[in-house]
């Protein structure tokens, strides 16, 4: 059976004080479940710190270089990540392909520099209103899917989260029905069988993102092919968060 995974994304939110307030709050207060991992994707300013007191939760970088060091002023690399402990690192965030040109290649390079580094690439495709409404959702998702998995092998695939999160519903209020979600995650997952086959395909962890709630992700996470949750507006909160990532115990 594969585990659940349920991350938060911050996005430009919080200070290093303020994660860490967060972070003394919520850490002990995670049901332990040994089929569910909770993490929050920080800003690099809060990553060492809370990396240094966090237990529970796992402490993930929002974006990374995919050079190891190099004269790209404003950047940070998958050494400096390493070296603070960071294991897991969100690549391709409709935000940094819509705001900062992260192209489908940059993204490719991005994952294939993390898996060398044996680190673990949360890897986020999804598509806009006008694709979802001309019903090109499958064929522009698996694109993505396959542009940023060129060159990855059977072996390294299976150390890749992908989160599936459709534009218009990220920080919309506007969740894609469970059903939706469902479909397009069940085709992302066809897709990873036609490259990898089925037993390597039916490992590899695929969450749903875009206007997770307390009060939708039970029933999101109770389809058979969503493997978590990737959450913004609603990780925010100590609260909120808790009740996300304990859902199962509710
Ligand atoms: P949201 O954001 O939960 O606020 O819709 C999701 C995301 O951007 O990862």
């Amino acid at each position: 059976m594969r585990k659940k995974i349920i991350i938060g994304n911050w996005k430009m939110f919080k200070t290093n004080t303020e994660a860490l307030k967060f972070i003394k709050e919520v850490d002990e207060k995670i049901i332990k479940n040994e089929n569910i991992i909770a993490g929050v994707a920080i800003p690099f300013t809060a990553l060492s710190d809370a990396n240094k007191i966090a237990k529970n939760l796992i402490i993930a970088a929002e974006n990374v270089h995919f050079e190891k060091e190099g004269a790209f002023t404003g950047e940070i690399s998958i050494p400096m990540l390493k070296d603070l402990n960071i294991k897991y690192v969100v690549v391709g965030h409709s935000e940094r392909r819509q705001m900062f040109n992260d192209t489908d290649e940059i993204v490719n390079r991005k994952v294939k520099s993390l898996l060398e580094s044996n680190m673990i690439p949360v890897l986020c495709c999804g598509e806009s209103l006008d694709i979802f409404e001309a019903q090109k959702t499958t064929e522009f998702v698996s694109r993505q899917i396959e542009k940023a998995l060129n060159g990855v092998s059977a072996q390294d695939v299976k150390n890749i989260v992908i989160a599936y999160e459709p534009i218009w519903a990220i920080g919309t209020g506007k969740v894609a029905t469970p059903e939706i979600a469902e479909n397009v995650i069940h085709e992302i997952r066809k897709k990873l069988i036609s490259l990898y086959g089925d037993s390597v395909a039916q490992e590899i962890l695929i969450q749903y993102g875009g206007s997770v709630k307390p009060d939708n992700i039970k029933e999101i996470l109770s389809q058979s092919n969503i493997d978590g949750a990737l959450i913004g507006g609603a990780s925010l909160k100590a609260e909120s968060y808790l009740d996300l990532v304990n859902y199962s115990a509710k």
